[in-house]
């Protein structure tokens, strides 16, 4: 079945957040030795947090439900000479995976879903994170004007998102780095810790 994820990643031009490096962010989050033990790239797109955490020593695998994206993952990470699986998955079932992560990297994949799916993908989320586990979620912030991409997120339904189960360890406002789009070349992101209880 062809998803119209697969489309954006099959179309002539790579889609905006798809910039060819890991979010700056997220690499001062591998540089200071948190991207460890096993790690999911949920929604990874072409993979580059999964192998972003696997430079920095961890176990990484990368789902995504679009067969495009995984793909062009595994082409990459064999270019680069890295480790990292790869696989075609829906996270919004993602427990029945039975697979247990210690640290969750979501870049771009929470602001994706409606309100039904958010609470269905914070319960998967909470099944394949061991108790202690983190995740590290950057998603588009309601700081960011104009209509482009997807729906903004207010810190509030951030915590509220996360209220049972997990510690709000700390919401940071930070940018997406984007393919140009206009003039702009970032967009307001927040970066959350979410503490698995
Ligand atoms: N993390 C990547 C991609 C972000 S775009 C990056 O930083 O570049 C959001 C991604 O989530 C897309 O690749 C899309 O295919 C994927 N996605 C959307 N719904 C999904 C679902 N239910 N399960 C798994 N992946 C999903």
């Amino acid at each position: 079945m062809t998803t119209w994820w697969d489309e954006v990643y099959t179309g002539d031009a790579p889609a905006p957040w798809d910039i060819g490096r890991p979010q700056r962010s997220l690499v001062r989050v591998a540089e200071r030795g948190l991207l460890s033990g096993q790690v999911l790239d949920a929604g990874c797109g072409t993979g580059e947090h999964a192998i972003l955490a696997s430079r920095h020593g961890a176990d990484s695998m990368g789902i995504d439900i679009s067969p495009a994206a995984i793909a062009k993952a595994k082409a990459k990470a064999a270019e680069r000479g890295v480790t990292a699986r790869f696989e075609v998955a829906d996270v919004l079932s993602l427990g029945e995976l039975g697979i247990t992560f210690d640290t969750v990297v979501d870049s771009g994949l929470f602001h994706v879903f409606d309100d039904k799916d958010r609470a269905r993908y914070v319960t998967n989320l909470g099944l394949a994170l061991r108790t202690g586990g983190v995740c590290y979620l950057m998603c588009f912030s309601d700081r960011q004007p104009g209509e482009f991409g997807p729906r903004r997120v207010r810190q509030d339904e951030l915590r509220a998102a996360f209220s049972d189960g997990w510690t709000v360890e700390s919401i940071t406002a930070d940018t997406f780095e984007i393919n140009p789009i206009g003039e702009a070349t970032d967009a307001q992101a927040w970066l959350a810790v979410l503490i698995r209880r």
